[in-house]
């Protein structure tokens, strides 16, 4: 990369262990950095703020840049339940499901619109615009052990061929440990998602109930707003109250045979 040293110098930061990780080896290693661009979807978890901070702090004292924090201009929840749908075939389409033209509901499978609008849009038209202006180069944090992901930009954990678990433990080594998000739960983005496995959601009720609470209350205005079709459902074969009761009886099972 030592010919590049003149061109700008753009880091793509999800705020994970692999893009934490790659960013900390780059100041180590003493890396040209001009901007590092990170996108905030609003519904991160509380340590992953704490984190990001943290990262922000180091970043300024190393190399005097704040992280570049890409935001929508309305957020999650606005782009859930209020935005005006104004395509005529979209239109056409709520009117004929009887569901409002407003609001996308519920991310699914064949409609994820969040990473779109929170995440990838923001952060590639940035990179985009850098690109374009200043010949930017980009720098991803995808670990050697998905390499299915690489496309056209840099990514130096697959040079340095470091893994997964090793980008975890790179940070770890640092310091940087999320107040131990990654011992609760196997991924660390929005704790609204629901593309969660089951247990991670069983996780979340336990561990941080004060989320599980607001994504009740999402989801039964979801239900209310939008009612049983995709947009309406959090899951294929479960809304967040249902899970709310499983979970609540799985308790009390636990409680059962365990009554010490
Ligand atoms: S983590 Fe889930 S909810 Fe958040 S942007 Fe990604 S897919 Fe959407």
């Amino acid at each position: 990369m030592n010919g590049d040293t003149e061109r700008f110098h753009a880091v793509s930061l999800s705020g994970g262990k692999d893009s934490t990780a790659m960013l900390l080896l780059m100041i180590e290693r003493g890396m040209p950095i001009d901007t590092v661009l990170t996108a905030d979807t609003g519904m991160e978890f509380p340590e992953m703020y704490a984190h990001l901070d943290k990262l922000d702090g180091y970043l300024y004292a190393e190399r005097g840049i704040h992280l570049t924090r890409l935001r929508h201009p309305h957020g999650y929840e606005w782009l859930m339940f209020e935005e005006p749908k104004q395509k005529t075939a979209s239109l056409e389409n709520r009117q004929a499901l009887g569901v409002t033209p407003f609001g996308n509901g519920w991310p699914g499978v064949k409609v994820r619109w969040c990473t779109g609008e929170l995440k990838t849009h923001l952060i590639a038209k940035e990179v985009n615009r850098l690109k374009g202006e200043y010949n930017a180069i980009n720098y991803v944090g995808i670990a050697a052990d998905e390499p299915s992901r690489v496309k056209d930009d840099k990514y130096p954990l697959v040079d340095w061929h470091i893994t997964e678990p090793e980008a975890l433990k790179i940070c770890y080594d640092r310091g940087f440990d999320w107040g131990g998000l990654y011992e609760i739960y196997h991924r660390c983005s929005c704790w609204c998602c629901p593309f969660q496995r089951i247990a991670e959601l069983r996780r979340l009720r336990h561990y941080h109930p004060e989320l599980w609470a607001r994504l009740l209350e999402m989801d039964r205005r979801a239900v209310a707003q939008f009612g049983d079709n995709p947009l309406g459902r959090f899951k294929e074969n479960w809304t967040v109250e249902e899970l709310e009761e499983r979970f609540a009886a799985e308790d009390r099972q636990i409680v059962l045979f365990y009554p010490w």
